[in-house]
């Protein structure tokens, strides 16, 4: 049998690559962990959106009536932030049971986790309909790994169910909400500040538009796990001098629905209510999860999670989207649970770290998933 790191050493080697986003670079990283895969007698497919840029799907298994089982996250992670760490982002040192760099819980640890457990079972998985992975790039930046392997290739796959390793400190999650962001344009007609009359000003219709938007009705029932969706104004662009009439304006727009919730209806609805003179450009388009709780897979997840994390987990969702979302156009109709080591409280975090015990959980707990699965 192949030698392999354990997974805390291999979330350490993936902490050391630089894969901040922008502009991402996750090449290496991915690079790594295929030939890590492919050495264990994995398939391994590079797909790279643009140069540097790669995501990569790996499978082992027979064909079977019954498909693989997935597993997805991704390897860019966030900027540094502003504030001064106060340890080595790419170092990863360990500290008291705590892993410290630039991605250790959002998600390095949990790649590194199912990619280990995945390892661990090569033998088992080559004999049963097996495992696929897909790890991605760009996932920080609106799923743009993701969204190109769904979209410009057919190396996907089936999978009877998906995992994603997401920072959830082990507790699994049914779904969460979709994000929808908009850019809202209005034009007008430039002139001198001291000569209104002859302009038409942007400001004036984007203040309009703005109004509107305060008042959206989406017009559904607030979802019984997630509530109802939200649209917040985050951005307001206009005007580049005090004494020109501006031409132009520009709305940032998120909007966070839920499941069952058809984005191109949305779209339709605010265009309606915004009127023609705007324009409306979506920036991201992911829609919502969900996954019903007392599906047989799901419950599997729940149980096998349940001493990990002192109690019979209760159905939650997760604030943030996840590249789920977008694969879920290809993988349809499949129990999506997200699941992973990370501390969610940690994601994005100054001086980011993941605990070292929660990172052996997953293991168990995702090796137990597997060994179920074949
Ligand atoms: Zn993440």
């Amino acid at each position: 049998m192949t030698q392999f790191p354990d997974a805390v050493e291999l979330t350490q080697k993936l902490l050391s690559f630089n894969t901040i986003n922008p502009p991402g670079a996750e090449h290496e990283c991915a690079a790594y962990l295929g030939a890590l895969l492919e050495a264990a007698g994995f398939r391994v497919d590079y797909a790279a959106f643009a140069p540097t840029r790669t995501s990569i799907v790996a499978r082992i298994g027979r064909e079977m009536d019954k498909p693989p089982l997935g597993f997805t996250g991704h390897i860019d992670t966030v900027p540094l932030g502003a504030a001064q760490w106060k340890r080595d982002a790419f170092g990863a040192s360990l500290e008291g049971g705590r892993l410290y760099g630039r991605g250790a819980s959002d998600m390095k640890s949990g790649v590194a986790a199912f990619v280990v457990a995945a390892l661990a079972n090569a033998e088992r998985l080559r004999q049963s309909p097996g495992a696929t992975l897909v790890i991605t790039a760009d996932e920080e930046c609106g799923c743009g790994g993701a969204a190109y392997l769904a979209r410009h290739t057919n190396l996907l796959g089936e999978v009877g169910a998906l995992l994603v390793g997401e920072p959830t400190a082990n507790y699994p999650l049914v779904g969460h909400k979709g994000a929808l962001w908009l850019e809202a344009r209005t034009s007008g007609v430039t002139a001198h500040g001291s000569m209104p009359e002859r302009g038409d000003n942007a400001i004036y219709k984007a203040v309009r538009a703005v109004d509107r938007l305060r008042d959206f009705d989406f017009g559904v029932e607030p979802h019984h796990l997630m509530g109802r969706p939200t649209l917040n104004v985050g951005t307001l662009h206009a005007g580049l001098n005090i004494n020109s009439v501006p031409d132009r304006a520009t709305i940032g727009i998120d909007i966070r629905t839920i499941p069952g919730q058809d984005h191109a209806g949305l779209r339709t609805r605010l265009q309606q209510a915004l009127g023609e003179s705007v324009e409306i450009v979506p920036m991201i388009d992911v829609e919502a999860i969900y996954s019903d709780p007392a599906e047989p897979w799901m419950q599997r997840v729940f149980e096998a999670a349940a001493p990990h994390v002192g109690e019979r987990p209760q159905p939650r969702s997760a604030t943030y989207f996840t590249d789920a979302a977008v694969l879920n156009a290809v993988y349809r109709d499949v129990p999506i649970c997200v699941l992973g080591p990370g501390e969610p409280q940690l994601a994005h975090q100054t001086d980011e770290y993941c605990l070292v015990d929660r990172v052996e959980q997953s293991v168990a707990i995702y090796g137990e998933l597997i060994r179920e699965w074949s």
